[in-house]
């Protein structure tokens, strides 16, 4: 998707991928190899104007191999504080930014005493290498902490206090070169088995209030990473008040409906950042709901019989719980949106896993 908004800007790439399947090969050159190779980083890297990436996982000793060299933006501090959610929830906190109580937990005693003062429900999870729900363990009574610990316990953990949320958030923001910062309007994501399915943008009742307050959940963030391009804060809604759960250094699939849905999208936008350009605005056009397609696709003629419906197809084969595609539906008003919306949810649920 940032290869496909580079395009119409006169932009070429080339990619680093593990897969000789790449989707990405359609918009570019791919050099096929695994992310922590830095001669196969080199080989993509070599000649470019910038370097960047869109997954929190890429190693980030590969981003400082590489930015000896080229410019890497953002820059690798952006991963090493992502990829650790110690790390990650202590600087939230250092910079003013709410989250749930947090304890770090390294052996099965510290586990006992985190619980003692967290007090349960408490949610587990590895400090590293967790996403979409994967390597966490929700512990409801002190019976199941031996099952967490089996199951997770031979990595290093932290232990949050579990959040009644009423609603998950998510603000998504671009940091440019000079350090402007431009926010897209706060949208609302509904998960399930820990898989995003589907973000409302804006986020339903979203006032000026609201959307600073998120906010000022990523603004000091991206200020003091000095980062450059697009990232994302998840954050959740307890009566109005925002904790922050974590951040995406990249663009977001919860920014996703910015391509149809916002005056610039999310994936042009960051290759304006990373390149120096002037940012486009993040407003709104009209209101959008985006639906993850999730094993497989929705009949195509059907979605694209509804007004308003966008369908991306990633061409990825079908397997269970993976992404294969999103579709993003928009009208000028939430009374025209929504029987849209029914639909294109009805279209989807058909077809996807369960
Ligand atoms: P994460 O991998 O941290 O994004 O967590 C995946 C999902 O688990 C989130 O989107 C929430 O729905 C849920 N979750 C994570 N942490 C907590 C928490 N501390 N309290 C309640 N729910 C949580």
């Amino acid at each position: 998707m940032l290869g496909l908004a580079g395009i119409p800007l006169g932009l070429s790439f080339r990619f680093l991928d593990p897969s000789p399947d790449a989707t990405a090969r359609a918009v570019g050159d791919l050099v096929v190899g695994a992310l922590d190779d830095v001669a196969a980083a080199a080989k993509a890297a070599d000649g470019a104007t910038v370097v960047t990436y869109e997954w929190e996982g890429v190693p980030a000793h590969t981003a400082v191999a590489l930015a000896a060299d080229v410019p890497v933006r953002p820059s690798a501090r952006a991963l090493e504080v992502a990829q650790d959610r110690l790390v990650e929830k202590s600087t939230f906190r250092r910079l003013g930014i709410a989250t749930a109580p947090f304890r770090a937990v390294d052996e099965r005693p510290s586990l006992d005493a985190a619980i003692a003062e967290l007090g349960l429900p408490a949610v587990l999870k590895t400090r590293r290498g967790g996403y979409d729900g994967k390597g966490q363990a929700v512990l409801r009574d002190a019976g199941d902490a031996d099952t967490a610990w089996r199951t997770i316990g031979d990595a290093p953990l932290i232990l949050e206090g579990f959040v009644p949320f009423e609603r998950e958030l998510s603000i998504v923001a671009v940091r440019g070169l000079s350090g402007v910062v431009e926010c897209w309007p706060v949208v609302e994501n509904a998960h399930d088995a820990g898989i995003l399915r589907v973000t409302r943008a804006p986020a339903p009742g979203l006032d000026a209030a609201l959307q600073a307050r998120a906010e000022a959940c990523i603004r000091p963030l991206l200020d003091e990473l000095q980062y450059v391009g697009v990232a994302c804060v998840e954050l959740f809604d307890v009566d109005g008040a925002l904790l922050a759960n974590e951040m995406a250094p990249r663009v977001h699939n919860s920014g996703h409906w910015t391509i149809e849905g916002s005056d610039t999208s999310q994936f042009e936008n960051h290759l304006r950042a990373v390149l120096g350009w002037p940012l486009g605005s993040t407003a709104a056009r009209g209101v959008s709901v985006m639906v993850n397609c999730i094993g497989a696709m929705p009949d195509r003629e059907s979605v694209l019989a509804i007004p308003g419906a966008h369908l991306h197809d990633y061409e990825k084969p079908a397997r269970r719980a993976r992404k294969v595609g999103h579709v993003t539906v928009c009208a000028a008003d939430e009374a025209t949106l929504e029987p849209r919306r029914a639909r294109v949810e009805e279209l989807v649920r058909a077809s996807a896993d369960g």
